[in-house]
């Protein structure tokens, strides 16, 4: 898939890490580090700032989920302080870690996909 008007879909491009403008493979270079820039087509990863948006969309998603789920556990089951510990702890950090690399090609094939780039003020002279 180097066709260049070929693009994957965000998703598609965030699992199997392929590049957002031409799908060749490589997106990342290592775990959760963006290559410098695609074999096939060049295009400049870093020229995108994904920042913490990965972390901070985790954060809310994966932090609702646990806690309705520890609510309802403790809710319906009472049990003691530390299987809570030994339930949502392990939980919050397997997902997080785990959905963090989706998270971040997710963002940078929709940064790349709606031509996203920082906020500038318009000169009115
Ligand atoms: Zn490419």
């Amino acid at each position: 898939m180097t066709d260049p008007y070929m693009a994957p879909a965000p998703i598609e491009a965030a699992v199997k890490g392929l590049c957002p403008r031409c799908g060749a493979p490589g997106l990342f270079d290592g775990f959760l580090h963006f290559a410098p820039s695609c074999r096939e087509c060049a295009l400049d990863y870093s020229s995108f700032n994904v920042g913490d948006g990965a972390a901070a969309f985790l954060i809310l998603i994966i932090g609702a989920i646990v806690s309705v789920l520890a609510i309802v556990t403790d809710l319906k089951l009472s049990p003691p302080w530390w299987v809570h510990m030994m339930l949502w702890i392990p939980l919050t950090i397997a997902l997080t870690v785990g959905s963090l690399r989706i998270a971040k090609g997710v963002l940078i094939a929709l940064e790349f996909r709606n031509a996203a780039r920082e906020g500038r003020i318009a000169d009115r002279d």
